[in-house]
């Protein structure tokens, strides 16, 4: 797989096409103008530097696409949870979608609003319930039956009403990773569309319960529109059905989801998606509701890279292997779900590219971050690895051991380093020898 697009290194800032704050400049692979090999020597490697401004105007895709509407922005933090990744959405007046208590912890430090949070996820725990009633968050997206009745029971023991919207699964295929698709029938999430008016009218009659809204996600990377378009018909025809019962429902959320362009994929852009889907709301006479989407990927995935040295070039029979310091437990999505990222040199040579396989030092076969890339490369030379502000730090782990890499946020001329490298020390901190 040839990264020939980033080959031709100009005096003049070329930016990297779908990233217009990354570009070459004097043949130096620059983030918002700065040198990313500048940051690497700062900070060392693995390192991940994200572009404030590509987040923003990431965000600002949908706040057109929401021009004249009532629409809030949650944007699903376990894209990337990291407390100044967060803090640039909290001050840009984002909610948050959140799947765990510790989430919710985080993104108050963060600064969040927390009657802006909603919280989802199949396997919520009395705890968590508790915590986010004692917040007061927006509202709990619930994605079972049984999950209604535990939630029911915590608020009034609480003296508390809890705010919920189910979410429903109108069996849409997303076309994506069967991984990352959540709205089909045989998934684990939400409640069966056949199943949903019951569900509604069991949570109406309960009194530690507040039906607030309905609730969709369709899965993740969706490059297509067809499937928002056909799960928005579902979604109304419900809401249709559960306000003719007699059950009125304040906000329609729905979900995230949608892709970014990782090799060549060609997703709708957030503005004209939501164009078409709110044409659909507007004839069906749901346009000036309260809408909530929960887009994670498409607000983060484009906005960072993960800068690796090259540390030896192992030429083979079969295949030659460029290892680098950057690994599975650093970057998992090419060992999860077998994933593109594309590999740019931060200072691309002359010389002739030679195919590698891009692989890291742990000790497992699948712990590989490109295949097959035409990289002209030696020991010690610096490479980015793209499309990796989302699904990557927030998977992170210590596996053999690896302390998690650094973070730093690019701000125009300003770095902020927000997250320091874990050291060993970090890691022993909970362990104890057995006496
Ligand atoms: C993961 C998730 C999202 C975000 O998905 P993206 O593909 O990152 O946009 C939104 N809602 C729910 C319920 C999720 O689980």
């Amino acid at each position: 797989m040839a990264d020939h697009l980033f080959e031709r290194p100009m005096t003049t800032p070329t930016p990297l096409p779908g990233h217009p704050h990354i570009a070459y400049q004097n043949n130096a692979l620059c983030i918002e103008g700065q040198p990313l090999a500048a940051l690497a020597q700062a900070h060392g490697t693995p390192l991940f530097v994200y572009s404030k401004a590509s987040m923003l105007d990431a965000l600002a895709a949908y706040q057109r696409g929401f021009a004249g509407r009532k629409a809030q922005i949650c944007y699903a933090m376990k894209a990337n949870s990291t407390l100044g990744v967060l803090q640039v959405f909290a001050q840009a007046g984002c909610g948050f979608d959140i799947v765990s208590s510790g989430e919710l912890d985080r993104v108050l430090a963060a600064g969040a609003v927390p009657a802006k949070v909603i919280f989802s996820g199949v396997g919520k725990t009395r705890h968590e319930m508790r915590h986010a009633l004692q917040v007061g968050i927006g509202c709990f997206n619930v994605e079972s039956t049984a999950e209604l009745e535990v939630l029911n029971v915590e608020a009034l023991a609480l003296g508390l009403r809890a705010p919920i919207s189910i979410r429903v699964n109108p069996n849409v295929d997303p076309k994506t990773h069967p991984y990352i698709s959540t709205g089909l029938k045989g998934n684990k999430f939400g409640i069966a569309h056949e199943d949903t008016l019951a569900t509604y009218q069991r949570a109406a009659s309960l009194p530690g319960l507040r039906v607030v809204g309905i609730d969709c996600h369709i899965g993740s990377q969706i490059t297509e529109e067809t499937p928002y378009l056909d799960a928005m018909d579902r979604v109304l025809d419900l809401v249709d059905a559960i306000e003719a019962a007699g059950i009125p429902l304040a906000h329609i959320d729905f979900g995230g989801g949608l892709g970014i362009n990782y090799q060549d994929d060609t997703p709708p852009a957030a503005d004209a998606l939501w164009h078409k889907l709110l044409a659909k709301l507007d004839v069906r006479g749901y346009g000036q509701r309260q809408l909530m989407i929960e887009p994670g990927r498409s607000l983060v995935g484009n906005a960072g890279v993960c800068v690796t040295e090259v540390l030896y070039l192992k030429p083979g029979e079969q295949k030659n292997f460029a290892i680098i310091d950057a690994a599975m437990n650093d970057l998992p999505r090419p060992a999860m779900y077998q994933a593109f990222h594309h590999i740019a040199p931060l200072s691309p040579r002359v010389d002739a590219p030679v195919q590698y396989d891009v692989v890291g030092p742990v000790c497992e076969s699948g712990d590989w971050i490109g295949r097959d890339r035409d990289l002209a490369v030696q020991p010690g030379d610096l490479l980015a690895v793209l499309s990796a502000g989302a699904y990557c730090m927030s998977m992170a782990s210590n596996y053999n051991s690896r302390g998690r890499a650094a973070e730093v946020l690019v701000d125009g001329p300003l770095t902020h380093r927000i997250r320091q490298r874990e050291t060993l020390a970090d890691q022993l901190r909970l362990e104890s020898l057995v006496g």
